[in-house]
């Protein structure tokens, strides 16, 4: 194979493990400075495939594109401490509020800018949840796309092998390059971190970070070009203002509700046929399935 690059679109999500009261703001967006931001646990995944072929060919380069707040570049620098070559941070308050028709205008727009044979997604965001990214993605860029991956099997002769996993059973196809391919949960989990490689790369930032650093610091970054992370604005992706942020997204969160469990709305069922009975007997009656 001569060479592959790979694109693989990560995003720094709210740890919805951690969701407190002011989770939300007023307007239906996400008050993520109130939360913990973690990577998206099948952004990992997807990662996870790219690096596996990057092991496994010469001439395969995996480089991370994120859109989101300034923070959001700490996606980035998890992705080189497990091997990937570098990223991209797209951050612009134009960008905010963005649904995911928004999100992947901005993202696709974004990926004009680059070169790539393969485009690897998470199947779904933690926090949205929609799944709904990655197609898109691949329909505004006109490109074929495999969903549900669970292993990339093969890349050759300009095609790459998937095994998908879905509802009833595994799938395997094989697709034309370029192509969008979305990774499950199920596929192998990420490796860890190197530490050789944190030590390389901990100092890395992006430019809106770098403006925050001073001393012998802004002279590491100048001294070493790797450490500087590309950051594009609205003015660097030749894009519609019309369709990005709030404005550009035809999708408008109303309420946004904390579903708190009460005790009293809890009940303790004995594990054995007739409390399994029970339940379903219940379930039926108030309509929850059936
Ligand atoms: C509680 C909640 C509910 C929402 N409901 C909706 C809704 O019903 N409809 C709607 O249009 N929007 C909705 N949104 C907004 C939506 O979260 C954002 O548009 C988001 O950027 C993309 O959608 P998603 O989180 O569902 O991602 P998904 O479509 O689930 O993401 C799939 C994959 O796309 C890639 N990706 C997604 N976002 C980014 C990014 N910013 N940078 C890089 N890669 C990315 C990742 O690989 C990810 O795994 C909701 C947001 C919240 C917080």
């Amino acid at each position: 194979m001569k060479e592959l690059k790979i694109v693989v679109l990560a995003k720094q999500v709210p740890d919805t493990r951690n969701v407190g009261k002011d989770a939300m703001k007023s307007d239906g967006t996400v008050n993520r400075a109130a939360l913990p931001a973690i990577f998206n646990p099948e952004d990992l995944n997807a990662l996870e495939q790219a690096l596996r072929l990057k092991d496994a060919f010469e001439g395969v380069s995996v480089h991370i594109l994120t859109m989101g707040p300034g923070r959001a570049a700490e996606i980035i620098r998890e992705a080189m401490y497990r091997g990937a070559d570098g990223g991209y941070l797209l951050s612009d308050r134009a960008f905010a509020g963005s649904d995911t028709l928004a999100t992947s205008y901005a993202i696709s727009r974004a990926l004009k800018n680059l070169q790539y044979d393969l485009i690897l997604c998470g199947r779904q965001a933690i926090d949205g949840d929609t799944a709904q990214v990655g197609p898109q993605v691949a329909e505004k860029l006109g490109l074929p796309q495999v969903t549900y991956a669970e292993e990339i099997q093969r890349v050759e002769h300009g095609a790459i092998t998937v095994k998908r996993r879905l509802e009833r059973g595994v799938e395997v196809v094989t697709c034309p390059l370029p192509a969008v391919v979305t990774v499950n949960g199920s596929a192998a989990p990420c490796r860890p971190r190197n530490a050789r490689l944190v030590m390389r790369y901990k100092y890395a930032k992006a430019p809106q970070e770098a403006r925050e650093v001073t001393g012998e610091y802004a002279e590491l970054l100048d001294r070493r070009p790797y450490l500087k992370l590309t950051e594009w604005s609205v003015n660097d992706i030749r894009c519609e203002a019309g369709e990005l942020g709030l404005n550009g997204s035809p999708t408008k969160v109303k309420t946004i509700e904390n579903v708190v469990f009460q005790a009293k709305e809890s009940k303790v069922l004995t594990v054995d046929d007739a409390g399994i009975d029970e339940l379903m007997k219940e379930l039926i009656t108030n309509h929850t399935i059936g």
